[in-house]
């Protein structure tokens, strides 16, 4: 057996990040991962995604003797992988059911001759005695079990054959075993460990902090318009919009397509060949949106999506957690935005009413009220989400709202939760939804409640509150009551506002079932009897702090060149197709952004930009510099952003 594998015994390891990566500096959790896996440790690495999990075990597996096994779930994303790992410089083949005899015989070729960096294959094959046994006659560097809280039942994506993983440390004791996962519950994370039976394992669990994500609550008011707003306020980012049914996404779909977005549904009842055909069509930037409910998740590797956008309200923090995630992989910035409105609780509530076991029936509803709790409080976005995973972060505002300075008592779970941001992280930090006095204004609805005898749901008592001239108002003679018109002055929306606030708050309640409808609480009569005051939280009419060099508006970074950054894009798309491989593997928009604020004409100044190694340079660097001095050529008179 002979080591064909590429070796560059001169170079460290921030020299192997430079020149193969093409990145200056290691992420936070990186180099510790990288030196355990270097000193031939198991691992156990929860990192959230977008961390940069790949490169732990890549880079490695390039300055090792020996082939890097990685375990990975999704035989569709494999050949992606590959292919990215490929274009990165390193030496990576993938066997799986979907090669021809000819072409597995060339990759079990390459493995025995010792010439791959990584195989990529997939949990069933340590079910087949044949492949372990081939395995043991190659020399390995190490295993890499990607997603590997699919070993787990209490994980959300638990998947049988990852049992077949839990033989690997008897069959191969002298090789480490790694294993990296997003999955924050320290429940599914001592299974893995158990399950495994890694050997006192390296431990890491980063800061699931995205410091490039920002988080917005909207109130749900008309969501087909609101959709169509948002995403025409980032017209060309790709997106992801989650709908909760198979319904309204293919509706949504579909209204987006009559105005002319490309965008494309993606649900359980598509059948397998049209759910694979839309994903990648979105991941090869053939459309900007897919529009899916939570059955679109793992699998997405796409690093450039911009922004994910929730119609409805998800099923708990966790999940949120993991579909707002979706995005900004890259590092570059990325929007989330969820659509609150309480009438979505009665249709979760149905879901939940369904379940016959009380346990899970109470976690159901604990779930649930913690996601209304996040929706509706007036608290930092990013600290609620990190303190959910138990995690401390300093926020720039108090619940208040005013500016607070770092505090003493919070302490950042690791190197990754850096001090105080450096731009606000959310609506509530930017000041763009803001905690007002409504005291009036909550009695009037609550007033309009009681008048009506507690038997009417949210939109009958604001058409009474508002003085809706319609038979069935006069019929029941609520256009005789003391409150009837007394809001016309302003419109729905605010009014839907107070209730849900009122409903968030509970000062009123809601019933179940299909028409819910509203009643008073004992704190609402509080406030209606006894003076006590009532604070809702609003959008603000114009926003009153920058987020730094973002837009206003859709939140995307401002300071890069967009004509130059469009026609970079154009010509990574192209080259992706014509290589097969999609655009993000070439370069990623992290890589592209830098190009369109630095323009960069020679070879060495591509070097410097974050993303582009050695190999990337040779193999796209001349197209690229091409394509900025022809733009520079043609906008003489265009001068760097920065
Ligand atoms: P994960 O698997 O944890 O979701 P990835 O491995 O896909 O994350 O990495 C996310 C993105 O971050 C990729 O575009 C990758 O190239 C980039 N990345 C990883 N490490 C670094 C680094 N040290 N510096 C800059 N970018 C990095």
């Amino acid at each position: 057996m002979h080591n064909a594998k590429t070796s560059y015994p001169d170079l460290t390891l921030s020299g192997v990040l430079q020149n193969i990566f093409g990145f200056n500096a290691f992420r936070a959790d990186q180099e510790e991962i990288v030196q355990a896996i270097l000193a031939r440790q198991d691992c156990f690495v929860v990192m959230p995604t977008g961390g940069g999990k790949s490169l732990c075990y890549q880079l490695p597996a390039h300055m090792m003797d020996g082939t890097c096994v990685v375990i990975s779930p999704l035989i569709s994303l494999m050949k992606d992988q590959v292919d990215a790992a490929i274009a990165t410089g390193l030496q990576a083949a993938f066997l799986n059911s979907s090669l021809t005899a000819s072409m597995k015989r060339k990759v079990e070729t390459q493995l025995a001759d010792g010439e791959l960096d990584l195989i990529y294959v997939s949990p069933e094959r340590f079910a087949m005695p044949a492949f372990i046994s081939s395995l043991k006659r190659v020399r390995l560097s190490f295993v890499a079990i990607d997603e590997a809280h699919c070993i787990s039942e209490w994980g959300h994506d638990f998947r049988p054959d990852y049992l077949n993983l839990s033989t690997i440390v008897k069959a191969f004791p002298d090789v480490p075993v790694t294993a990296f996962t997003a999955t924050a519950t320290h429940r599914v994370q001592e299974d893995i460990v158990v399950k495994l039976g890694l050997r006192s394992p390296h431990m890491v669990r980063a800061s699931f902090n995205r410091p490039n994500l920002f988080y917005k609550v909207a109130p749900k008011q008309n969501v087909s318009a609101q959709i169509l707003r948002f995403v025409g306020t980032h017209a060309g980012d790709p997106g992801i919009i989650y709908r909760t049914t198979r319904k309204s996404v293919e509706q949504t779909a579909a209204m987006l397509g009559k105005h002319g977005i490309r965008a494309l549904p993606y649900h359980a009842g598509l059948d397998d060949a049209t759910r694979v055909r839309n994903q990648d069509a979105f991941n090869r930037d053939e459309v900007d949106v897919i529009v899916a409910t939570v059955a679109f998740g793992m699998g997405i590797d796409k690093s450039n999506v911009r922004y994910v956008l929730h119609g409805d309200l998800p099923k708990n923090m966790e999940s949120y957690y993991q579909e707002t995630g979706r995005s900004g992989r890259d590092g570059e910035p990325a929007y989330c935005q969820l659509l609150f409105g309480y009438g979505d609780i009665p249709k979760i509530r149905f879901f939940i009413d369904q379940i016959t076991d009380m346990t899970e029936k109470k976690h159901a509803i604990k779930c649930l009220n913690d996601m209304v709790h996040y929706a509706t409080v007036h608290a930092c976005r990013r600290k609620q989400l990190l303190n959910y995973f138990g995690e401390e972060w300093p926020t720039l505002k108090d619940e208040g709202g005013n500016l607070k300075p770092e505090e003493p008592g919070v302490q950042p779970r690791s190197a990754a939760a850096p001090s105080l941001p450096a731009a606000p992280c959310c609506d509530i930090c930017s000041g763009e939804v803001e905690s007002i006095e409504a005291t009036r204004d909550a009695q009037i609805c609550m007033s309009a409640i009681g008048r009506t005898d507690e038997r009417f749901g949210i939109n009958h008592i604001i058409a009474v509150v508002i003085g809706d001239d319609t038979d069935r108002i006069k019929q029941l003679g609520h256009d005789r009551i003391k409150t009837f018109g007394i809001g016309k002055d302003k419109n729905r929306n605010h009014w839907r506002l107070i209730m849900d606030n009122l409903l968030a708050k509970g000062l009123i309640g809601q019933s179940d079932g299909d028409y819910p409808t509203l009643t008073l609480l004992p704190a609402g009569r509080e406030v209606l009897f006894e003076g006590r005051k009532v604070h809702v939280m609003k959008p603000r009419k114009t926003t009153k702090r920058k987020r730094g060099k973002r837009d206003e508006k859709t939140g995307s970074d401002e300071s890069y060149d967009k004509s130059l950054f469009e026609q970079l894009r154009e010509l990574r798309k192209a080259i992706a197709a014509h290589q097969g491989v999609p655009p993000y593997v070439v370069f990623s928009d992290r890589t592209l952004h830098e190009m369109a604020r630095t323009y960069p004409g020679t070879e060495d100044a591509l070097l410097g930009i974050s993303g582009i190694g050695e190999t990337k340079l040779e193999r796209y660097g001349d197209r690229f510099l091409e394509a900025i001095r022809t733009y520079r050529a043609a906008n003489p008179d265009k001068k760097p952003p920065t």
